[in-house]
């Protein structure tokens, strides 16, 4: 994938955040800190590409335009994730950022939506990790015009890495754009917060996922549009659901949610025990870790989303029709007359549970047989 020619998308797809910085970027009156904050699979990431390619590309102004066709030496950098002035900060575990950071970045060069390098490990941007962006922004940008650090998840940075880059922020250099890359600005301290520009940035448009998917992954059109149906507005489930083990859970999550419709309490009890691994007899190996069962309850959490905006009439043609592929149409009818709210809020609490490390069995059996209304 051409990362720039990706985020060139995004830009034009994000039509809020999109026109807002290329003009500031072209104006030159770009604040020197941002936070960009929006949901999850937004092309946030993305955006702080295209920002980097903005306030460094060569081609501006008179002289040979700079596009997907033929790259300026400052464009080709940034596409390949190599521009000296070009920092990209991820979240690590604590004290790796020596082997961390490098692999973290190796990966996104060959997949930009990769993660996972460290499997549920806890990972967190330290101040060792600020103490590199300080470092970095205390010369003079190498070859480009202004440096540019962004900061992923930064909702991850520990509270005295945020102390540390409050100390940067304070005094921003002025060859420098900073930009902190969040689904959960709330996190950041509003000393911070109130010291950055913060762009907001929506749900991506089913129509922008699903060119999205055909232009990058090579995705047939019709797939695209009903993949992109599925994605919600998140970029990264479109592409998750390419993936045969999303693909299974996703398919998984459709099964329980059908029992629940349903009313089938036994088939719900039988399938909590398999998913969580305790049954003797098993029909099928599926060997659902933790993480796995949390990202089920997630999908299931959307599957009862959709059945709301189904029952207000607010479903596209295309959600109609992959939510009946999925769950099949009387179903979806009959969902119509449950407490639906009430649904996501005992999913919710069962997620909840899990991160607290509740037991896997008792909590997935607890939540089918509450969701049937029904008990032990
Ligand atoms: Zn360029």
């Amino acid at each position: 994938m051409d990362i720039l020619a990706a985020a060139e998308a995004i830009a034009r797809a994000q039509t809020r955040a999109g026109p807002l910085l290329e003009g500031l970027a072209a104006s030159g009156k770009l604040p020197p800190a941002l936070v960009f904050a929006g949901p999850e699979g937004a092309g946030k990431e993305l955006m702080a590409v295209k920002l980097a390619a903005a306030l460094n590309c060569e081609g501006r102004g008179p002289g040979p335009a700079c596009g997907a066709g033929a790259r300026c030496a400052a464009c080709s950098k940034i596409r390949t994730l190599e521009h000296p002035d070009f920092h990209l900060i991820y979240p690590v575990p604590h004290g790796e950022i020596d082997a961390g950071l490098p692999l973290v970045l190796e990966s996104r060069r060959e997949d930009f939506f990769a993660r996972g390098e460290f499997a549920n490990r806890a990972r967190s941007v330290g101040i060792d990790l600020v103490r590199l962006v300080i470092e970095a922004l205390s010369k003079h940008p190498y070859e480009g015009r202004r440096s540019v650090v962004a900061i992923f998840e930064a909702h991850l940075a520990t509270v005295e890495a945020q102390n540390a880059l409050l100390k940067l922020l304070e005094e921003p250099p002025a060859s420098a754009a900073i930009v902190l890359v969040t689904e959960y600005p709330d996190r950041l301290l509003p000393t911070i917060r109130s010291r950055c520009y913060e762009v907001r940035f929506d749900p991506l448009s089913a129509g922008a996922i699903a060119g999205f998917l055909e232009e990058f992954y090579s995705v047939e059109k019709e797939e695209a549009k009903r993949l992109a149906a599925l994605a919600q507005g998140n970029l990264r489930r479109g592409i998750s659901l390419l993936d045969e083990r999303f693909l299974g859970l996703w398919k998984d999550a459709a099964a329980v949610v059908g029992l629940v419709v349903d009313g089938k309490k036994k088939e719900l009890v039988a399938e909590a025990e398999e998913l969580a691994g305790y049954s003797e007899v098993r029909r099928r190996n599926r060997g659902y870790s933790r993480e796995d069962v949390a990202e089920l309850l997630e999908e299931m959490i959307i599957l009862f989303g959709l059945f709301i905006r189904s029952r207000d009439g607010r479903l596209t043609e295309s959600e109609k029709g992959v939510l009946a592929d999925s769950i099949g149409a009387e179903r979806v009818a009959a969902a119509a007359a449950r407490d639906l709210p009430g649904d996501v809020g005992k999913i919710s609490a069962a997620l909840e549970s899990l991160r607290r490390n509740a037991d896997l069995e008792l909590t997935l059996s607890h939540l089918f047989l509450d969701l049937t209304n029904a008990w032990y």
